[in-house]
């Protein structure tokens, strides 16, 4: 049996989603299905402002512009997630600084967070890992009297919850992606919460998100011609991705239900590895959360063992990957003055982590092939 690594599912609706976008002739931004993607996504979230963008990358860019982060400002994020977290600081002019993640849950050690906050540090940038949230309550008592923003990098965490709050609407701010290696897809795309109701704060998003000109006054009837008003870029998604998107949101409980029946079957099967030493965590959904499961991970307790298990379960048939590099251990994670000591337990991560096969259309016995193969080689450990 061949198993890939990810397959992308579609719902069936996608087609004539797109047929009914290209009827109305408008395919640009801010289209039929833009609308019914944001009346949808307020109601499942509990939000008053969303933006759709191109992409998460261009969510966290705009929120990095909408927090007004500078040159010499410090942003904190986890040196285990996406170039673009810490892009988006970088092409402000501020900087990235480094924190830890806890072994067991993959996810920004609040600890760490703490011991490096300076006077210059003006946001933090969670990225919850795999769909299982931070520990955002840590992380508001800490920042409760600080004057600092909170950016979540939900990239990965459209559909999970901390506690009974959907991922993405804990933080000031909250970033979402629907490209087509998430569980959720438009092919490319993302979503921006702003949380609040400062209006000059939603109205800077506004001009942001549409070029630098007040062309959502213009389509409210508030002016009768837009123009260039302030920075910005062009953020807003074709209608026809929107449409997409539409088709998977309407979706989302069955696409999270899938995905749990994968990961319930792995967990089960590997837990006891943890025990006996071999791993030092896999996947797990703390009670009360709830995650989208979005991946399964396995950390081991040695770079050989994982090394040896990808090329194994390879010739097996079952694509099996490591995940990022860890940021201050790339390239340019040495250019900004970091060494990989810096950060002992990313590090580690970074070289024994590997992701298990996970898509939605994935059947028991595809999981239950993967896991057969994957017992008998911990097993020889
Ligand atoms: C996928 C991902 C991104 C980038 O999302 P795009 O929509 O491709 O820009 C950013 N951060 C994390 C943690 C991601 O997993």
């Amino acid at each position: 049996m061949e198993i890939p690594f990810n397959k992308t599912y579609f719902t069936g609706k996608e087609l004539e989603y797109i047929e009914n976008v290209l009827n109305t002739g408008h395919v640009s931004g801010d289209g039929v299905y833009t609308k019914k993607v944001k009346k949808i996504l307020t109601s499942i979230l509990n939000v008053e402002n969303i933006f759709m963008t191109t992409s998460c990358t261009h969510a966290i860019e705009m929120a990095v512009m909408l927090a007004d982060i500078k040159r010499g400002d410090e942003v904190i994020l986890p040196s285990f997630t996406f170039p673009s977290t810490a892009n988006a600081v970088i092409l402000r002019g501020g900087t990235p600084v480094f924190a830890e993640i806890k072994v067991k849950d993959i996810n920004m050690d609040m600890e760490d967070v703490f011991n490096k906050i300076t006077r210059k540090t003006k946001a933090v940038i969670p990225t919850h890992y795999g769909g299982t949230g931070c520990d955002m309550d840590a992380l508001s008592n800490m920042l409760h009297e600080e004057d600092i923003w909170t950016i979540e990098d939900a990239a990965q965490g459209f559909f999970s919850k901390y506690k009974d709050k959907p991922l993405g609407t804990l933080g000031n701010f909250g970033c979402y992606s629907f490209h087509g290696t998430k569980n959720y897809i438009s092919g490319e795309g993302g979503g921006l919460i702003i949380n609040g109701s400062d209006p000059e704060m939603i109205e800077r998003a506004h001009i942001i998100h549409q070029k630098g000109t007040n062309r959502t006054k213009f389509i409210n009837g508030k002016v009768d011609k837009y123009s260039w008003v302030g920075e910005g870029s062009s953020y807003a998604p074709s209608d026809i991705l929107m449409a997409v998107l539409y088709a998977q949101i309407e979706s989302a409980e069955h696409i999270r239900i899938n995905r749990k029946k994968i990961h319930n079957l792995y967990s089960n099967a590997f837990n006891d590895y943890i025990n006996k030493g071999i791993l030092l965590s896999i996947s797990n959904e703390p009670d009360n959360w709830q995650s989208n499961y979005h991946l399964f991970y396995m950390v081991f307790d040695d770079e050989y063992k994982k090394e040896k298990f990808i090329k194994v379960m390879g010739e097996r048939g079952i694509s099996v990957y490591t995940h990022y590099v860890p940021l201050h251990m790339s390239e340019m994670g040495m250019k900004l003055g970091y060494r990989e000591k810096d950060l002992p337990k990313t590090s580690h991560v970074g070289r024994t982590l590997v992701r298990l096969p996970m898509y939605t259309s994935m059947s028991e016995e595809e999981c239950l092939y993967v896991i057969e193969n994957a017992v008998d080689i911990l097993e020889r450990f």
